[in-house]
């Protein structure tokens, strides 16, 4: 089966092309309720996901099966995006259809008192996905040249190198056997406005509100020329950045999930021979 043929015909390009950052593309240029690729319509959404999801899944017990018998080859989403933009939709309707036994999930909050003592990719490194399972990191070592940048929290001299020593990083981690799928998400201005609006009320949402959240907002232009650096300096051929406009929800949902099945795909895996002789073995069992 050709890679195309796996794709749901309601796809009219594939994502991982469509969506992929291109050297020169703007951040002022993405409209955050398109659905580049797509030419299905939300109510195509729900069936479409549930479909894909158990496809998702299948690969991804496939990668876990590979793993048991010596393939140490993994995979890493790292996720970014601002407040809102649905990094935890993804984490709980797409990767939650997998087996929880083949997943890693680290969400990276604000460092720790430790966490600062050490060098910003310690943290990093210590989450990393072993062979055979799906990392999803819930913001990432790119924290260290976003909110970082942004909020001066280093001085420029010292977050200015951290781009090539994430992709020197990133490099490493693709030749050790790990296929990255970076994804920036990107809500408009007024839909992260309705979304924290949402939050505020709804008492099953609070928790996800942070009155620091407000803050951010007001720093918004500084967060885009933030990504934007980040999307320029660190989307390589070994691990790319997809660009993924996030207003609508099922869309970015959808786009993912096909983001993950293609880079597992590209892994060419099939389930594992058994090291046993079935036929022995069916045997054996008949008159045990
Ligand atoms: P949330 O993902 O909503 O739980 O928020 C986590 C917060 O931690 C966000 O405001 C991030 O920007 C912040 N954060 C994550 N990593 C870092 C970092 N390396 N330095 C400073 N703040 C960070
Ligand atoms: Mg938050």
């Amino acid at each position: 089966m050709s890679k195309r043929c796996d794709l749901p015909s309601l796809w009219s390009h594939e994502p991982q092309v469509e969506l992929m950052f291109r050297p020169g593309d703007q951040v002022s240029d993405i409209d955050a309720e398109s659905t580049p690729g797509f030419r299905g319509k939300k109510a195509d959404a729900p069936t479409l996901q549930e479909e894909r999801n158990v496809r998702f899944a299948e690969l991804q017990e496939m990668l876990y099966a590979n793993s048991r018998s010596g393939d140490t080859r993994s995979v890493l989403l790292v996720l970014q995006g601002m407040d809102t933009a649905g990094k935890g939709g993804i984490v709980k309707h797409v990767v939650g259809s997998a087996n929880p036994q083949g997943i890693t999930y680290t969400s990276f909050g604000k460092p720790t008192t430790d966490e600062l003592s050490h060098h910003y990719l310690w943290r990093i490194r210590k989450a990393l996905p072993t062979a055979g399972h799906i990392g999803v990191f819930d913001r990432s070592h790119y924290e260290d040249v976003l909110i970082v940048r942004v909020h001066n929290l280093v001085p420029p001299a010292v977050w200015e190198p951290r781009y090539d020593e994430i992709n020197a990083f990133e490099r490493e981690l693709v030749d050790g056997g790990t296929t990255l799928v970076k994804v920036a998400m990107f809500v408009s201005l007024d839909e992260q406005k309705k979304r924290l609006a949402q939050r505020l009320e709804r008492p099953d949402k609070y928790w996800k509100y942070n009155p620091g959240d407000v803050d951010e907002r007001l720093k918004w232009p500084l967060y885009q020329q933030a990504y934007q650096a980040m999307l320029d300096r660190t989307s390589t051929d070994y691990a790319p950045w997809h660009v993924v406009p996030s207003n609508r929800k099922w869309y970015s949902r959808l786009a993912v999930t096909e983001l993950l099945i293609e880079a597992m795909k590209r892994l060419n895996m099939s389930w594992p021979p058994p090291d046993f002789d079935v036929a022995t073995e069916k045997k054996r069992l008949a008159s045990a």
